[in-house]
């Protein structure tokens, strides 16, 4: 088994297990009901894991994640044409007067 994943939100590893299988490639979650053991265990044994059962997957499986991942930085601000405001990059939207972007 290969690891591909970890987070400590276990609905993401969900997703990103659905995700993977949805591709065909057959995948394993470690530490699923970590929770509920937090505080007796170190936190490295209790985080959810998510593995690919074939080493063949795992470059693919990798390459999915990481497509699925929101980009670090997702653009730059930009100021609402409507009411002046500056919008973070990642909205397409203005947050105050809900306004789509124009590029
Ligand atoms: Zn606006």
């Amino acid at each position: 088994m290969i690891k591909v994943f970890e987070d400590f939100n276990f609905t993401r590893v969900g997703q990103m297990q659905s995700l993977l299988e949805s591709h065909g490639i057959r995948t394993f979650i470690r530490n699923e009901y970590g929770s509920s053991v937090v505080g007796e265990l170190p936190f490295v044994e209790v985080i959810p894991q998510l593995y690919v059962l074939e080493e063949k997957d795992a470059a693919k499986a990798i390459e999915l994640l990481n497509l699925d991942l929101p980009a670090e930085d997702s653009g730059e601000q930009w100021v609402c044409p409507e009411c002046g405001v500056d919008v973070e990059g990642n909205f397409s939207r203005c947050w105050k007067c809900g306004v789509n972007r124009r590029d």
